[in-house]
């Protein structure tokens, strides 16, 4: 039977693990911490007896049930770019205390409250934060889903959470709030009928690129000379972009590259193919979200949104982009795992670059993160 140590062999040691969280989730021992941005047993002890939910937990183990379970969550039909859908709209919140600390349109804050006040959900799972550094939380109130509002950079594993959410708080109608290997993650759990997973009603992801590792970008914005904790914003897209004492510093995208993990670096998921609702700010303008409704929970519960006139919508204009970007996403995930395939074979870079018709120096990129 696969144990702890096989997981940590295959997944976690690897680099492949996102830190979604669901092993530290799944353990009924508590063994597994979130330790130094991964998930560990900091050490055998009598009780791990091997039994290997942990291993079971994994999601990236089974890809090969991810077809499947998008098949039976999401739909079957033929797939574009950007994941099936029934809509795609651009929104914005009327709630003027949303808008002053959400990151976009303030639609993931605007949804979760909606979504408490009307019964749908009695909690959700967030990502707070302790300064910048992200941190999973359970949000119940008004007040703790508007505190965790706007966007954190750095690996979090959100699903950890969840075991709190039932057993001590007791919560049956959870929504979950995550990037897209986070949002993966619970629909596998769900799949696999973890008793755990079962009060999830409904999940909301986050548009995704790539990650960051967080000391990383901490080190990066105080290399600029501003102090992490005077910052009231911090945004990624084509700039990397830090918002302090109302000014704003747009630094190239290159400058956090060497901050992304490597298991960004082959993640291929960009529009949340399996959420209920995916939000974005690709495709709109500053201010709005761009929202992607894929199934009839979503679409109940963002149609309550805009009966209530809690948000403004508008016909989506740059839809083509969402789907570039979705694109170049999953073509560099395929050829950088190629790229480490052919490294784990013995090539040099060189002969690397040669072989798929890519520079050096893209390889070195991909390989060393410079
Ligand atoms: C790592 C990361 C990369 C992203 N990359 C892109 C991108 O390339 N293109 C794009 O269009 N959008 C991207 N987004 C999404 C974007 O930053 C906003 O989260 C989204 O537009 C929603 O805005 P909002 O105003 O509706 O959210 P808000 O109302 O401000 O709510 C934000 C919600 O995000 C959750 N959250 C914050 N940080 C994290 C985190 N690290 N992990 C999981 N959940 C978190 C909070 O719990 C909160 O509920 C990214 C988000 C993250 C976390
Ligand atoms: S007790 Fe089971 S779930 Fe926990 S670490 Fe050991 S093998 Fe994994
Ligand atoms: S379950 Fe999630 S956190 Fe645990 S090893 Fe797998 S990917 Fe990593
Ligand atoms: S790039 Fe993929 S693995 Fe990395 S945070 Fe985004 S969804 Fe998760």
């Amino acid at each position: 039977m696969p144990s702890y140590e096989d997981l940590e062999a295959k997944i976690i040691d690897t680099g492949e693990c996102t830190v979604c969280g669901a092993c530290i989730l799944a353990c009924p021992s508590f063994h597994i911490k979130f330790v130094e941005g991964k998930p560990k047993r900091t050490k055998r002890t009598m009780d791990c007896v091997g039994c290997s939910i942990c291993y079971e937990a994994c999601y990236m183990l089974r890809h090969d049930l991810m077809k499947a379970i998008e098949g039976s969550t999401i739909g079957w039909g033929k797939k574009e770019r950007i994941g099936l859908y029934r809509r795609a709209v651009t929104a914005r919140t009327k709630d003027t205390e949303i808008e002053r600390t959400c990151q976009n349109g303030g639609i993931v804050t605007t949804l979760l409250l909606y979504a408490l006040d009307s019964g749908v959900i009695d909690g959700a799972l967030v990502v707070g934060r302790d300064g910048w550094a992200p941190i999973a939380c359970i949000a119940r109130t008004r007040d703790e889903i508007i505190q965790a509002a706007g966007t954190k950079y750095g690996v979090v594993p959100v699903l950890k959470a969840l075991r709190a959410a039932v057993v001590d708080r007791g919560l049956s109608k959870i929504c979950v709030v995550g990037s897209p290997c986070h949002i993966q993650s619970i629909r596998y759990l769900k799949h696999k009928g973890l008793p755990l997973a079962s009060p999830v009603k409904l999940t909301v992801g986050l548009f995704c690129r790539e990650n960051y590792e967080y000391a990383g970008i901490a080190e990066k914005v105080r290399a600029k000379g501003v102090d992490i904790n005077q910052v009231d914003k911090l945004d990624i897209s084509d700039e990397f972009n830090i918002y302090a004492g109302g000014k704003k510093l747009s630094l190239p995208i290159t400058e956090v590259k060497s901050c992304v993990p490597r298991h960004c670096l082959v993640c291929r998921d960009f529009a949340v193919d399996l959420a209920d609702i995916a939000i974005g700010s690709d495709g709109s303008a500053e201010g709005w979200s761009t929202v992607i409704i894929r199934t009839e929970a979503g679409e109940k519960v963002f149609a309550g949104m805009e009966e209530k006139k809690l948000i403004e919508t508008k016909a989506i204009g740059h839809i083509f982009d969402i789907k570039e970007i979705a694109g170049r996403k999953e073509e560099k995930g395929k050829q950088t795992k190629e790229i480490f395939r052919l490294k784990k074979a013995g090539l040099e870079k060189k002969e690397i670059a040669a072989k798929l018709g890519i520079t050096e120096e893209r390889v070195s990129h991909r390989l060393d993160g410079i």
